[in-house]
């Protein structure tokens, strides 16, 4: 079956959803525990999430969305104080509405600073806007022809920089893998752990390698999941980036098992391991290989 034809998730139905004016038939919102709104964009096949995680003086929208559809009027319903806007990565289905809330906080390395200064072209995103990766076909108004990511404006935060919210506190973990610009909030009080893509329940890329992606790296990676593993409590929720909004701590752990599994076979021939066909971002370079996890893999790449 085609994305664009299974049925809704059934997940969606374990949280709490916010009745908004402003959803334009596109968002969805949920709030989660630990006074955070949660963005869903269930009708366009990345399924992306993106946060509003809200303190006494101010909130962190973390990413922006696709820009699909405009999410401003959305926000302002929901909250009218200061917002920071925070990156979990530039990937583009992050990134859409950066440029509304600018400068966005991130991990900025070359890679970054590249896509915030150009922005990205249709062309850019390609396949991603062709009508069958939407539900229900385009929404209302959007012009695919005329997509596009604008520019914007960041600032780099390093690992361990805290965003005060006054009540609450968000502590940036830079967690490469993924990515290099990868980071991951920690609010330890509230034991939440917004993973961005470095963890969801699905396939996670550990492949890539061009300017629009930047450079994954499977060792990495594995580092980054094993930190993790050992330094959050198992009584932590991580909050997901892409599907299902919520996962246990334990899959930290299991990420790294399964990284360390990869690591191990490397020297596998490529032909035993079998090619994956089934991921959209394959580079015509490489050959693509997924390993297994309970719930989720790791998508990774291997040099002809
Ligand atoms: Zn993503």
């Amino acid at each position: 079956m085609e994305w664009k034809d299974m049925p809704r998730r059934a997940y969606y139905e374990k949280y709490e959803r916010v009745d908004v004016k402003n959803d334009r038939g596109w968002y969805e919102v949920y709030r989660l525990p630990g006074n955070v709104y949660a963005f869903a964009e269930p009708r366009h096949f990345q399924e992306v999430n993106f946060f509003l995680i809200l303190g006494s003086e101010r909130a962190v929208l973390l990413d922006t969305g696709m820009g699909i559809v405009p999410v401003k009027p959305l926000i302002d319903e929901l909250y009218q104080g200061e917002i920071i806007a925070v990156n979990s990565h530039f990937h583009f289905d992050h990134i859409g509405s950066n440029y509304i809330y600018e400068p966005v906080r991130s991990c900025t390395d070359e890679y970054v600073s590249a896509i915030a200064k150009r922005g990205l072209t249709r062309e850019d995103v390609g396949a991603q806007m062709d009508e069958d990766m939407f539900k229900g076909g385009y929404p209302e108004g959007f012009q695919p022809d005329q997509f596009h990511v604008p520019a914007y404006k960041t600032e780099k935060v390093e690992d361990g920089y805290v965003f005060d919210l006054g009540d609450r506190r968000l502590r940036v973990l830079n967690t490469p893998g993924h990515c290099d610009d990868a980071l991951m909030l920690y609010d330890e009080e509230n034991k939440i752990l917004f993973t961005g893509d470095t963890f969801y329940m699905g396939a996670l890329y550990a492949h890539f390698n061009c300017a629009q992606f930047g450079t994954s790296d499977v060792r990495q990676y594995y580092k980054t999941m094993e930190r993790l593993s050992r330094e959050i409590p198992e009584d932590v929720s991580l909050y997901c980036s892409h599907n299902d909004f919520i996962a246990p701590a334990s899959k930290l752990g299991e990420t790294a098992e399964v990284l360390k599994a990869i690591i191990d076979e490397e020297t596998v021939p490529a032909a035993e391991k079998g090619v994956n066909k089934g991921h959209q971002y394959l580079e015509e370079e490489n050959a693509l290989f997924e390993k297994k996890g309970d719930g989720f893999s790791v998508v990774y790449a291997v040099t002809k």
